[in-house]
């Protein structure tokens, strides 16, 4: 199976997670020089080193905490800790780059929006880490101020929105994200053209791109919203405890947990532990397994990798 683009992934963890990391072992499984394309581009950049990773020598892939210390043969600093493997267990030694870390930097993938569609001006963080002006966009004669903005499915997008003054005093505005669109019931003064980027992504074995053209055609304006007693949409972000349980079936030996077990492995009540489920499944980060094997729900692909894969 060929190594896939890294760059759905990175787009959604930011519309999905408050912050998330790609480790080392990670990234070598991604297509060679993805990374250095990525960070050249300044959509990733590095992070502070793991504190805990997988042995390296164990089916289990048990957690260590190495000490970082002086090869007295080489000269050269590595890695050692203990596998605990009943039988191949032992003392391990690595290099200390499979600590190193990359995380998806939204300025940067801000700054790379605003080459990619050509955009006049500069790029302002208009709240850190949130929402970026990038720019204006000329065509026809009309000027369109061009903002990217992350977690607006979050419960606090509306709150983080409304300190965003630049945006609220733009007549014109296009807002793109990086995944996830917000319900249209979300803007409720505001009526901008909204698009995401995940949809205009070129895919290509050179440097990332996104096809300014596609993107442009497919920035919808936003109607007011007359309904505005709809039900919201679900919010993607996930709490602590959707968190701890997806984990925990993450890191199930079997394809499947029993709720029961779910509750032991995740240490969370039943109420808590089923009422995580159902909106996990309903994200499609969960499902029953296929088949009649094994009751229980497992982990699917898409939640597997939304998993910041290092331990908190
Ligand atoms: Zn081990």
């Amino acid at each position: 199976m060929p190594a896939p683009d890294p760059l759905p992934s990175i787009l959604r963890r930011l519309d999905w997670l408050e912050d998330s990391a790609y480790p080392f072992d990670e990234v070598q499984r991604w297509p060679r020089g993805a990374l250095d394309r990525l960070l050249a581009a300044s959509i990733l950049r590095e992070t502070n080193p793991a504190r805990e990773v997988t042995c390296g020598n164990c089916t289990d892939g048990c957690w260590i905490t190495p000490d970082i210390v002086e090869d007295p043969r080489t000269g050269q600093i590595v890695c050692t800790g203990w596998c605990h493997d009943p039988e191949d267990g032992g003392l391990v030694t690595f290099s200390v780059d499979r600590l190193r870390m990359w995380e998806p930097h939204f300025e940067g993938l801000a700054s790379f929006v605003a080459r990619e569609l050509d955009a006049r001006g500069s790029v302002t963080a208009l709240i850190p880490g949130r929402v970026c002006m990038i720019g204006s966009l000329i065509s026809d004669g009309r000027c369109q101020d061009v903002f990217v903005a992350r977690g607006l499915t979050w419960p606090d997008a509306a709150g983080v929105l409304a300190q965003a003054d630049r945006l609220k005093a733009s007549p014109s505005p296009v807002v793109l994200v990086p995944d996830q669109m917000p319900p249209v019931d979300f803007w409720r003064t505001l009526c901008p053209a909204v698009a995401s980027l995940a949809e205009a992504l070129v895919e290509a074995d050179g440097p990332p791109r996104i096809d300014a053209a596609m993107l442009l055609a497919r920035i919808g304006r936003v109607a007011p919203a007359r309904h505005q007693d709809k039900p919201r949409a679900e919010v993607p972000v996930l709490t602590r405890t959707e968190r701890d349980v997806l984990e925990a079936l993450a890191a199930s030996p079997h394809e499947s947990m029993l709720l029961v077990e779910l509750m032991a492995a995740a240490g969370y009540g039943r109420h808590a532990t089923s009422q995580a489920l159902q909106r996990l499944r309903a994200l499609g980060l969960v499902a029953k397994p296929s088949g009649k094997q094994r009751k229980g729900d497992a982990i699917t692909p898409a939640g597997r990798d939304l998993l910041a894969p290092q331990r908190a």
